[in-house]
């Protein structure tokens, strides 16, 4: 099984890596980060992709079962994740499991994802819940979409390649990387919420410090 969990990481934040520890308790399988490199469906990162790579390297050095691919931080193309989890699939074996890991705030735009409907042939969906969201926010085709792919049993993802959604019943702490590249500058409290070594890389970087972020 192949679990992987696909963001801007713009900076990487300890709701990404409770997600991240929820997923591993869970399935017992290592995580793997996949950050974007150009988005195509939203502005760009601030930071260059050799600062969210070094921020994510010192965040995960503390937890073994984080590991980091950078397809899409070494391409100079948009990254699609249909793109990108084809070419997973094709490096591993047809009857793998592969599933994706994504926010129901990413969840509710999915829709409007590039081929959005052939990543469900690639791949399974764990879509965690976000504070400040209510499980009801869906378009109706993609309510449809989903019906008959639900499940809430994890070995059947264990044993099936691709094709379900399951939502995992927890909603992580209430913090976000907008929110952070927004304050942390200039109210130290912000910290709280990164691990102490990408606090400091911000601080000796000087990121984050214009006001259009
Ligand atoms: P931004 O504020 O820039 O949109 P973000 O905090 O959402 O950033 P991303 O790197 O874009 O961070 O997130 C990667 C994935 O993790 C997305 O699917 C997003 O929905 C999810 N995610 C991030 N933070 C949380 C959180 N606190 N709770 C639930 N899901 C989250």
């Amino acid at each position: 099984m192949l679990i992987i969990f696909g963001g801007t990481f713009d900076p990487i934040h300890n709701g990404h890596l409770e997600i991240a520890t929820k997923l591993y308790n869970t399935f017992n399988q290592d995580i793997t980060l996949l950050p974007i490199g150009i988005p195509p469906y939203k502005t760009s990162p601030v930071t260059t992709p050799h600062q969210r790579l070094d921020m994510i390297n010192l965040a995960i050095q503390s937890y073994p079962y984080l590991k980091v691919n950078t397809v899409e931080l070494d391409s100079d193309e948009y990254s699609y994740t249909y793109k990108t989890i084809n070419i997973i699939r094709r490096s591993v074996q047809p009857t793998t499991p592969i599933l994706f890991i994504i926010g129901y705030d990413s969840f509710v735009t999915f829709d409007n994802w590039d081929n959005w409907r052939d990543i469900l042939s690639f791949c399974h969906l764990v879509v965690v819940m976000r504070h400040g969201y209510v499980d009801d926010m869906l378009s109706r085709e993609l309510k449809t979409f989903c019906q008959d792919k639900h499940t809430d049993d994890i070995k059947m993802l264990k044993n099936k390649p691709h094709g379900n959604i399951y939502k995992i019943n927890f909603t992580p702490q209430d913090v976000s990387s907008t929110n952070i590249r927004h304050n942390i500058v200039h109210d130290d409290s912000y910290r709280k919420y990164l691990d102490g070594n990408v606090y400091k890389y911000i601080v000796m970087n000087n990121l984050y410090t214009k006001s259009l972020i």
